[in-house]
């Protein structure tokens, strides 16, 4: 075990954002209502407000907007549009960090940057839409064909670049199709609850959402989530007096566990500044695997910041290390 790191025995998830690709969702489903007042979600209030309870972001919406409407009209609003969305929520693909890099890669490539607004409107599009995307809002000199042809290089050399790395490539035949199958069974999220699960390490959740939007945004993931030991959904849990960046979720997650185990033995995995704050403040030992857009100053309380799950060593933390 690093020197660096205590032992623990308990691990506690935050999830949107972490476990699940939904912090990208919400912003979507946050740029749809604002768009109707002709207002742009900026990056900065976006990170500001991961992880707070439901209602306090839509109070500072609210507010920071100039929304003509209460923060109760507002929420509405937005309970609508995630509704229609969250059910899409899938665990956090490496792929998607993936395809993040290229984009960014490309357009350095011409001296670009690719600003927040911009990258909203990558998610959930095809392929093709994304060169077009991407020369048409960057500005970039080459043809929508010649984009493609750069980034599926660039995709296909990073896959392989994974699959050495994490040793599976010798398994299998060399053929893309189950090379890109089988980058998604390998998301990091669910091959380490899988992980800390066989080992009998207790898991549960520790999100701000409220237990209803849960069910929604965890529906095609059941058998994954039923492997954690309970959940505390801080906007619907009544004893969950203050959300993040408040201690009060990872404390009352801690005391749910059968063993009670003391705020040291816990380690927290969160992606945003506020979840790190608020395990800081539980006493806890917090690995970061935030956005990459999240400075390092902005993560400069973790224990450990992380570009992906995949990377974790849970040795690192006396857990037992994996095996493949
Ligand atoms: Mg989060």
């Amino acid at each position: 075990m690093s020197e660096k790191f205590k032992k623990v025995t308990h691990v506690i998830f935050d999830m949107d954002g972490l476990l699940l690709d939904t912090e990208k969702l919400y912003s979507q489903s946050i740029q749809t209502v604002l768009h109707r007042f002709n207002k742009t979600y900026d990056w900065e209030m976006n990170v500001s407000l991961m992880g707070m309870h439901h209602m306090d972001v839509c109070t500072r919406i609210v507010e920071n907007y100039n929304l003509p409407l209460t923060p109760e009209e507002y929420s509405k609003l937005q309970r609508a549009e995630n509704e229609k969305i969250l059910s899409k929520a899938e665990f956090k693909p490496d792929t998607e960090v993936i395809y993040e890099e290229i984009i960014r890669q490309i357009a350095q490539e011409y001296g670009k940057t690719v600003p927040f607004e911009v990258r909203i409107k990558f998610l959930g599009t095809t392929n093709r839409r994304t060169y077009e995307l991407a020369v048409d809002e960057l500005k970039l000199p080459i043809s929508v064909e010649e984009y493609g042809k750069k980034f599926v290089k660039l995709t296909f050399e990073k896959m392989v670049d994974r699959l050495v790395k994490f040793k599976l490539l010798n398994n299998y035949s060399v053929n893309l199709s189950c090379w890109l199958t089988l980058i998604f069974h390998i998301a990091g999220a669910e091959r380490l609850m899988r992980h800390l699960h066989v080992n009998n390490v207790p898991i549960c959740l520790a999100t701000s959402s409220a237990e209803d939007m849960v069910q929604l945004k965890i529906a095609n993931h059941r058998e994954v989530f039923n492997l954690l030991s309970h959940r505390v959904c801080a906007s619907t849990d009544p004893e969950v007096k203050e959300g993040k960046p408040a201690p009060d979720i990872f404390l009352i997650a801690a005391s749910r566990f059968p063993d009670k185990p003391e705020p040291q033995q816990c380690l927290v995995f969160e992606d945003s500044p506020n979840g790190v704050i608020a395990a800081c403040r539980a006493c806890m030992q917090v690995v970061m695997v935030p956005d990459e857009r999240i400075s390092t100053e902005q993560s400069c309380l973790a224990t450990l910041r992380l570009k992906s799950l995949l990377d974790f060593k849970p040795e690192m933390f006396g857990l037992p290390p994996f095996t493949n």
